[in-house]
């Protein structure tokens, strides 16, 4: 799968996706992701990318010209499946949405800076708006990487143990069981004896019991989807 995000903060996004799981699924050749920086795409000296809003409002405003360019490149080298932009507006995002975008081949996001960006991009260039929760980033850069982030990591070979990512919280609407390591007492803190049983069936039934009573208690609303 291949991500292009483009951004006017290059910098905010390079350690986040550049480490850790995503490192690796770009390395052995599972994911592809390239950061357009959008001052590439402007033509003048100051490399500008925002201006005044018409009607006066406080804020400046990301201009048409540089993103309208910078995706016509991308759209004139490869199709796109999905051309997102982060915005609180946009549908919350969850599991299911990432799901859905891990099955894609290429999709861009476009990262909205200061005060928004011009309308008419979203108008006529955006296919998706993505919130990642009711209140305000400073930009769309951070929910760029929780977007690539959860995204890569569920692109099946993407994790050494494909069946990890499948038992998270959220896949089947169930939050996770609780996960234990050694030592099996630590402080007198002990560790659920059927973990220790090496009975699988056992185990397997006391997850599945944990992470419906966990779901219930703590997120009733999953069950109800
Ligand atoms: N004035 C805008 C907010 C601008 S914040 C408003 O009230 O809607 C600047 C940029 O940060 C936005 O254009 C968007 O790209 C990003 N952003 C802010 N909050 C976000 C969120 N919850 N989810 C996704 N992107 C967000």
């Amino acid at each position: 799968m291949r991500i292009d995000i483009i951004t006017v903060v290059p910098e905010l996004l390079a350690s986040p996706l550049n480490e850790s799981i995503l490192k690796r699924a770009q390395e052995s050749g599972h994911a592809e992701i390239y950061v357009h920086n959008l001052r590439d795409y402007t033509d003048d000296k100051r490399r500008t990318v925002d201006d005044y809003p018409f009607g006066g409002e406080a804020g400046m405003v990301m201009k048409v010209e540089p993103v309208f360019r910078c995706i016509e490149k991308l759209k004139s080298e490869r199709d796109y499946d999905e051309i997102i932009f982060t915005s609180p507006d946009g549908i919350t995002y969850n599991q299911h949405e990432a799901n859905r975008l891990s099955l894609m081949k290429n999709i861009i996001i476009l990262c909205g800076h200061y005060k928004g960006i011009d309308y008419r991009i979203r108008e006529h260039l955006i296919t998706r708006e993505i919130s990642i929760g009711d209140y305000v980033l400073t930009g769309g850069e951070l929910a760029a990487c929780v977007i690539a982030d959860s995204v890569v990591r569920i692109i099946p070979g993407a994790i050494g143990d494909e069946a990890s990512a499948l038992t998270d919280c959220f896949q089947d609407n169930l939050l996770a069981p609780p996960v234990y390591t050694r030592p099996a007492e630590f402080n007198g803190w002990k560790v659920p004896d059927v973990l220790l049983s090496g009975n699988f069936a056992e185990i397997e039934k006391w997850q599945d019991e944990q992470a419906y009573a966990r779901t219930k208690a703590l997120r009733p609303d999953l069950l109800d989807e």
